[in-house]
């Protein structure tokens, strides 16, 4: 009997997901909540990478003579096209970072010109204008330093305040995302926990059942208003997975119950948990707001192109915190921290699995989410933007946004 390709999706990308831990120790298997007889924890790679990327090559061919809806089918298509990217680049075949960003998530790596970064300082200046200290610098250290927790008393925030802060939050999208949209989804809430030792700030895994846990990385520094950031960033990866649980139980589409990493979809996820603050309406422009946004254009913007320089040109380690602490105003501790997202290896060798993943934050916000999202807003939309982001997951992938959106133009 001819397997369904959902189910062949699902199967397949269990065993990529195996391979990917194998050879970095992350699966790229994000969060699964479908039937356990599929579940990509028992997925075996027998080390046959060509046999695998040849299973994923016959499963686009399929999808494209089998699902009819076009949005589903450019979705799966999309899908498993950069699956098979991740297993060529992770078997050792040589492409440029262009070429690997291209394959995994859909879009070109766009360096930014100095003059633009030139540009986006002018504004922080403007913003700190008022701040206290004596130059740039010293106003955004002193700005950073401003509340600024770490390890143990971290840990105390995030496992006690942060907890209650996110009821807030699930409260605040029923109150306004979900109200405009008219519709409803079961939230079993999320569980803070504070962690140490990774490559991220901040991580939202989803475990079913309409629950996720939030990590938080100790080893870093906040402050109330990095914190904030974080978790409606955090927040916000919660209910798109709410709802695609919701969508899946509802259809029985099995692709929908697992969330690959490194593809098209996590463009618009981090596009979409970067303009958190947007749906819900709370950049309401206060100086520390307008500060924090204004350093946050251009820290993602220098840390792109400190990513380009390692991955792309060849400079060094040194070179890349240089430029994020000249350019982006960091701290050579942040900057020096960040590094782990983006080197091309890891520190034991292997490659870096996260090194083409932050493409996909400011990217898949200024060019996919929120330009959306502000036109329809203006064209007073946002039920049907809402309800297109959430109720049709499909859409929410790089390779089909611009086709889910065209009603809006
Ligand atoms: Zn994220």
């Amino acid at each position: 009997m001819k397997t369904e390709v959902s189910e062949e999706f699902v199967r397949l990308c269990g065993q990529v997901g195996a391979f990917t831990k194998n050879v970095t120790g992350t699966s790229i298997v994000d969060a699964y909540f479908g039937p356990e007889e599929f579940d990509p924890d028992r997925a075996q790679f027998d080390g046959n990478v060509l046999f695998l990327v040849g299973r994923l090559s016959s499963l686009v061919d399929r999808v494209r003579d089998e699902v009819s809806d076009e949005l589903r089918r450019d979705y799966l298509i999309g899908e498993t096209e950069s699956l098979i990217v991740v297993m060529r680049w992770l078997s050792g075949e040589s492409m440029t970072y262009s070429e690997l960003v291209e394959g995994l998530f859909g879009l070109r790596p766009k360096k930014f010109r100095e003059s633009v970064i030139d540009e986006n300082i002018a504004v922080v200046e403007e913003v700190f204008a008022d701040f206290p200290g004596s130059d740039l610098r010293e106003k955004i250290r002193l700005f950073s330093e401003d509340g600024q927790v770490t390890g143990e008393s971290l840990k105390q925030l995030v496992e006690g305040d942060l907890q209650h802060r996110a009821l807030e939050v699930g409260r605040m999208f029923r109150d306004t995302v979900f109200a405009i949209m008219g519709a409803s989804v079961t939230d079993n809430g999320v569980t803070y926990e504070a962690v140490s030792g990774k490559p991220w700030s901040g991580y939202n895994w989803y475990l079913g059942g309409f629950r996720s846990l939030n990590q938080f990385n100790i080893d870093r520094k906040f402050n109330s208003d990095t914190l904030r950031g974080v978790v409606y960033h955090e927040y916000e990866h919660h209910v798109s997975n709410l709802w695609r649980e919701h969508q899946y139980n509802k259809t029985g589409a099995l692709e929908l119950s697992i969330v690959p990493l490194h593809t098209g979809r996590c463009v618009i996820s981090e596009g979409t948990a970067d303009t958190a603050k947007e749906f819900l309406g709370v950049d309401d422009g206060d100086p520390r707001t307008r500060a924090i946004n204004a350093l946050y254009a251009l820290r993602r913007m220098t840390s792109i192109n400190a990513a380009i320089m390692l991955n792309q040109d060849n400079r060094s380690e040194e070179e890349a915190v240089d430029y994020m602490v000249d350019r982006g105003h960091r701290s050579r501790e942040a900057a020096t921290a960040s590094l782990g997202f983006i080197t091309r290896t890891t520190r034991d060798g292997n490659p870096n699995l996260w090194s083409p993943y932050i493409m996909t934050y400011f990217i898949g916000r200024t060019d996919f989410v929120l330009p959306t999202f502000s036109r329809a807003k203006e064209e007073d939309q946002l039920s049907e933007f809402f309800r297109t982001l959430y109720l049709n997951q499909y859409s929410g992938s790089s390779r089909t946004w611009r086709r889910a959106f065209e009603w809006l133009n």
